[in-house]
């Protein structure tokens, strides 16, 4: 089936601010959640693709690829083999997109999934890090050390929020954290289910709270947490780390941390997928008699040879040099792009010798002209 525009998906037009996409998207989820359309397929498809032009469309600089380039643009972004829902698996539920999205979940207030969830305390919310990584890095992986300011259980109360270390079982719904109403109308007997007021659906209550959290059970702190990134990652994946988000309160499970992939700018190499291109500048001798000729690879320095004769534009491969496949075995190729440099200050006996040579006919170029690169090709093979 053919992808629709992103644009389209979403109802803006090409030029809409980040905050009409966000609203658009707010908006076609909110229609199409799974929760408003229980076993429905195409809300749930519906639903997943805006999930997915959100994705890109938020994101500037794959909205700048998408634009320039369509679906075809942003295969590396969601693997080869297009976009996948499965770039999400590590979501337990839809609920969990929004808040790697927006922050915080905003069912809350629109589902009542809070007031109808099972009794217990609430998870902690999820958190989003973005993680700057060099190409050097990317190519061996690497273990990196984050600094997260985020919520964590109070010692002083064990998370219990409670003074002395323990809450009391809720007197009004006896730690089912619910309260049913019965109420009878000439239709019959509704049991009405509802959250418990008095603990909040926690199914606890603090009678005297924790001085140090002031009876939330948590507290803001600053961890470090360390996470291994495997080699050949890239800008738009990320790596879940379950259980190292934000605590609950008063004792609820804490939520995940999602680290983002960004790869930083090289200053000698530029990455194709995994391949790596380099850009080599060789002088016109070197290119006319061959040489062989030092190359920085990601691995360090390599010994390469430069064919006599070699044409400028022409790219020479470095099996195996370039980025580990990030699902498969093996790597990619260093491409190293020959430029054959004009000299622009010469010295006397420079100029006397490329006059003497400029006579000698064999060193003028072949007729220009749109045949030329064919020629070239046909005589010095591609
Ligand atoms: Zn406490
Ligand atoms: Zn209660």
């Amino acid at each position: 089936m053919a992808k629709r525009d992103y644009y389209e998906v979403l109802g803006v037009d090409r030029n809409a601010s980040q905050e009409e996409i966000k609203k658009a998207y707010r908006r076609q989820a909110l229609k199409y959640h799974p929760d408003r359309n229980p076993g429905d397929k195409e809300a749930e498809e519906k639903f997943k693709e805006a999930a997915e032009a959100y994705e890109v469309l938020s994101d500037p600089e794959k909205r700048e690829r998408y634009n320039r380039f369509g679906h075809e643009g942003l295969r590396d972004t969601f693997g080869s083999g297009g976009f996948q829902w499965s770039d999400f698996s590590h979501v337990r539920d839809f609920e969990d997109i929004f808040e790697s999205f927006f922050g915080e979940s905003i069912f809350g207030d629109f589902f009542g999934r809070r007031t109808t969830r099972q009794a217990g305390p609430q998870r902690g919310s999820d958190l989003r890090v973005t993680l700057p990584l060099s190409l050097e890095e990317i190519a061996t992986g690497v273990e990196k050390k984050i600094r997260l300011k985020r919520f964590e259980r109070c010692n002083a109360c064990g998370g219990s929020g409670a003074k002395g270390r323990s809450a009391r079982v809720c007197p009004i719904c006896h730690g089912t954290g619910q309260v049913r109403q019965v109420s009878r109308s000439f239709l019959g007997q509704f049991v009405n289910v509802t959250t418990c007021d008095r603990c909040g659906g926690e199914g606890r209550v603090v009678e005297e709270p924790c001085p140090v959290c002031h009876g939330q059970g948590r507290v803001r702190g600053v961890s470090t947490i360390s996470v291994k990134i495997p080699p050949g990652v890239g800008n738009g994946n990320y790596i879940p780390l379950r259980g190292q988000g934000n605590a609950g309160p008063r004792g609820g499970p804490p939520g995940d941390v999602m680290v983002f992939i960004e790869e930083e700018e090289h200053k000698d190499f530029e990455r194709h997928g995994d391949d790596i291109l380099y850009e080599l500048p060789v002088s016109f001798s070197q290119a006319a008699l061959g040489d062989e000729i030092e190359v920085p690879t990601l691995y360090g320095k390599v010994r390469m040879k430069l064919p006599a004769g070699i044409q400028s534009g022409k790219v020479l491969r470095l099996r195996g040099k370039g980025l580990p496949r990030l699902q498969a075995y093996g790597k990619g190729d260093q491409l190293v792009r020959i430029h054959v440099w004009t000299p622009t200050r010469l010295s006397d006996r420079e100029k006397t010798l490329l006059k003497e040579l400029a006579k000698l006919e064999n060193t003028a170029p072949p007729k220009g002209g749109r045949s030329f690169f064919k020629r070239v090709k046909e005589t010095f093979g591609g």
